[in-house]
């Protein structure tokens, strides 16, 4: 799992938009926002359902938690139809359509929301590519699906929440996670925890054991030094959640291959290589031909390549 990291600019801007374009399509729906203050005593408005962030979202959804079922309903009915159908038919639509949200002279939709947030792979499994396309002259459009990680059929005051709207490949949207029960102080948040702080890759073997090809180890997942409790729980339920350890256990190839490559290529070796093309500074330095060597930013953990947090 990889953190959504977006620059303050990146932040403001989707913020805006969302908020904007949405609250100016509601049009006589607007009073959907004195249903929210009634409910809760005007402790939020519909501008923290929107774009409130992970605390914001956290207690609205404990205090619609402790509501009486009586309030519950009334709350819910309100969002069932008017927030889900908003959903399909305005958001998750292509830029062809025309009920996607218009507000002055901007559109907003998914592609719109995705390109925005520019993530190219995805943050659940770190693996496969979730490239945004929007090639309307040659009709190909392509996007990574949303998943929302408060689910949206028990919660459908949250199925126009930004921060509850995950850009993610199909397979674990749709295959793996599904609609299981995900909460901001139960699992990871790829908008606001970040997975590789708490855990790394490790195996159960010794990797210099690992020189004969042989597959026989397990690619396990290690705390990080000083993790706190709580979120080496939460990173423990996206593993079993996400199926991280069998997902990443069937690419045992790659892990051969770096510990081939690691065997070739030591420091040493390395910087040797980099002097001898000092002149043709083809190679800035040793990172660089690492770099090029492993096909990926070795240093970078905000890496948009697949499994990068393999090969760190
Ligand atoms: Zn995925």
């Amino acid at each position: 799992m990889i953190k959504i990291n977006l620059s303050n600019s990146q932040r403001t801007k989707i913020e805006n938009l969302h908020y904007e374009v949405i609250y100016h399509s509601l049009g006589k729906l607007k009073s959907i926002n004195s249903i929210i203050e009634t409910t809760f005593k005007k402790k939020y408005t519909l501008k923290d359902l929107l774009i409130g962030d992970n605390k914001i979202l956290s207690s609205i959804l404990q205090d619609y938690c402790k509501l009486s079922s009586r309030k519950k309903y009334n709350f819910l009915i309100h969002f069932k139809t008017y927030f889900i159908s908003q959903y399909e038919k305005k958001l998750a639509v292509t830029p062809k359509n025309k009920n996607s949200y218009k507000y002055r002279e901007e559109k907003y939709n998914a592609y719109v929301l995705c390109q925005t947030l520019n993530i190219n792979v995805c943050p659940y499994c770190n693996k496969n590519y979730t490239l945004t396309i929007s090639d309307i002259e040659n009709d190909i459009f392509t996007r990574p699906t949303l998943d929302h990680f408060l689910d949206k059929a028990t919660y459908p005051f949250f199925a126009l929440s930004l921060y509850n709207l995950i850009p993610s490949c199909h397979i674990c949207n749709s295959h793996i996670k599904k609609s299981k029960e995900f909460k901001f102080n139960t699992h990871l948040n790829p908008y606001f925890d970040d997975f590789n702080e708490i855990k790394k890759f490790t195996t159960d073997k010794k990797l210099l054991s690992l020189i004969n090809k042989n597959d026989d180890f397990t690619l396990v997942f290690k705390n990080k030094k000083n993790v706190l409790p709580i979120d080496e729980t939460k990173a423990n339920n996206n593993i079993k959640d996400l199926g991280l350890d069998t997902l990443y256990n069937s690419h045992k190839d790659k892990v051969l291959e770096l510990v081939d490559l690691s065997r070739a290529y030591n420091e040493d070796s390395l910087q040797s290589i980099v002097d001898t093309f000092q002149e043709t500074k083809i190679f800035k330095d040793s990172n660089d031909l690492k770099r090029l060597l492993l096909c990926h930013h070795v240093e970078d953990p905000l890496c948009q390549d697949s499994c990068p947090k393999l090969m760190i």
